[in-house]
């Protein structure tokens, strides 16, 4: 077992604030939180089994800071990597924008096992504040709405990385050939009119062999696990401000069309992993390709809220995101 844990900054991330760590081997997903946000995936976990399905994976909790009930940081890591059986990890903490708290929230990396991992966040709100926001945020984040496409369709684009094969170059374009669209594209460049083209610049991508066949399957399997969601939402008493669909899909076409073969092969596999007891069993004998995922994320502002009826709010947005996921994935 290894004796010191080392964790390093987690590189894919598309939206949100730094200071998100990640285990050498990128099994973890560790994002500094609030107490709030552990609280939600403590309740979901032991009373909301069918919502807790689409969270990431929680694993458990970090304190940050250099000493936890007389344990390191080292020591407290260790202990949870042999837990979960994590070889070594890095830490680091170098960072501007981070958010002010000890507390951090270890997760599964939503984007691990993948080739090509594109990532989509789309913030979840037609209003993006919490109850107990200060006056000056809801000012602020009141103005997001007016210019954006929360105010019509309930969500925006909040950022994207997009493989777009081995040899690409370009504007945008990063060292390892993924377009990355930062914030300022669901803000600025995007609007009701067209938007369904963020989806489109996500799930198509003919230069990385993302072909239009493959990119309508991915968006029909999207559309299957936003409609569950959307059900679950419609069915549970909830709040989440400013909560985000994160989705995920193999990038590489090569490596997507083959794990669809080999999905097809055995169909009980051809499904977002989500996670479940059962699947958790045989996770390291499971070595079969990735397809696809999705999940809700960022619960810094969630609550579960029995008698007030569901989230509407956030129900506008995933609505529609389904509306569009079915047109892009029908024929
Ligand atoms: P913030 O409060 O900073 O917005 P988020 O929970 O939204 O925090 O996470 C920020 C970013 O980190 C997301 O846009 C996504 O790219 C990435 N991320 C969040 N959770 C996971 C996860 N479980 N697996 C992989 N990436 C994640
Ligand atoms: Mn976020």
């Amino acid at each position: 077992l290894p004796t010191r844990a080392d964790l390093v900054e987690y590189q894919q991330g598309v939206a949100g604030h730094d200071g998100t760590l990640c285990d050498v081997d990128g099994e973890l997903f560790i994002k500094p939180c609030t107490p709030a946000e552990i609280a939600f995936y403590e309740s979901s976990l032991a009373a909301h089994q069918d919502f807790a399905e689409f969270m990431p994976t929680f694993l458990g909790t970090l304190t940050l800071d250099e000493q936890q009930n007389g344990q390191t940081i080292e020591e407290a890591g260790a202990a949870l990597i042999a837990k979960h059986t994590i070889p070594e990890v890095v830490v680091s903490t170098k960072s501007s924008k981070k958010i002010v708290t000890d507390q951090a929230v270890v997760l599964e990396n939503a984007a691990h096992g993948f080739v090509k991992p594109n990532i989509l966040d789309v913030k979840l709100g037609v209003r993006l504040w919490a109850d107990d926001a200060h006056q000056e945020k809801k000012i602020r984040f009141d103005k997001v709405t007016e210019e954006t496409t929360h105010k019509e369709l309930g969500f925006r684009i909040a950022g994207m990385r997009v493989w777009q094969g081995a040899k690409a170059v370009g504007k945008d374009i990063d060292a390892d050939g993924y377009k990355i669209y930062d914030k300022n594209y669901g803000r600025f460049d995007l609007h009701k009119g067209n938007v369904h083209e963020a989806f489109k610049n996500f799930m198509f991508a003919e230069s990385a062999g993302v072909d239009e066949e493959l990119g309508k399957l991915v968006a029909q399997a999207f559309y299957t696990d936003v409609c569950r969601i959307q059900e679950v939402l419609e069915g549970q008493e909830s709040v989440m401000f400013s909560s985000s669909l994160l989705f995920v899909f193999e990038g590489d076409g090569v490596a997507l069309r083959s794990a669809m073969e080999e999905a097809s092969r055995s169909p009980a596999t051809l499904q977002a992993d989500n996670g479940d007891a059962s699947s958790e069993e045989d996770e390291d004998e499971d070595t079969s390709p990735k397809i696809y995922s999705v999940k809700v994320i960022d619960f810094a502002h969630a609550q579960w809220t029995p008698g007030m009826g569901p989230d509407e709010n956030s129900l506008v947005g995933v609505r529609s995101v389904a509306n569009i996921l079915k047109d892009l994935g029908s024929v």
